[in-house]
């Protein structure tokens, strides 16, 4: 799929939150990631890259915002950045998105600078949460 204007918004504003700062336990703000949901609202995030596997990826503190600011778990697009390339999401990442909510197979994934695709692409036999006790959206 072609990019957007607001999809090339997105680029910048996960670009732009990348300044790799080394802490004492390791890296942080290597990778910057931005979402948008169905409704509208752009969330941002950093990664943390700590110690004995301790942090997590820029685009669980996107969607973390976005679950503490709003009710919302409906991603429309979602970048992950540094300061000169966009990447794929990881495995785990990927898993995240489909967890949150079902319509999330269709979100738009920005993977390079002139292509994204949908989550379904990179998840094509995303796992089926079947105990629906602790999944009540689905
Ligand atoms: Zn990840």
């Amino acid at each position: 799929m072609l990019l957007t204007k607001q999809d090339q918004k997105l680029i910048k504003k996960a670009k732009s939150l990348t300044s790799e700062k080394a802490i004492r336990g390791g890296f942080v703000k290597e990778v910057g990631c931005a979402l948008i949901t169905e409704k509208g609202k752009i969330f941002l995030g950093v990664n943390l890259d700590l110690a004995g596997g301790i942090g997590f990826c820029a685009e669980h503190t996107a969607i973390s915002q976005m679950i503490t600011k709003t009710d919302e778990t409906h991603i429309k697009t979602i970048v992950t950045a540094k300061s000169d390339q966009v990447l794929s999401p990881c495995g785990r990442c990927r898993e995240l998105i489909n967890l949150l909510d079902s319509r999330n197979i269709d979100t738009e994934v920005i993977i390079e600078h002139n292509k994204k695709v949908r989550l379904e692409e990179l998840l094509p036999y995303a796992w089926q949460v079947t105990d629906k006790s602790k999944c009540k959206v689905w």
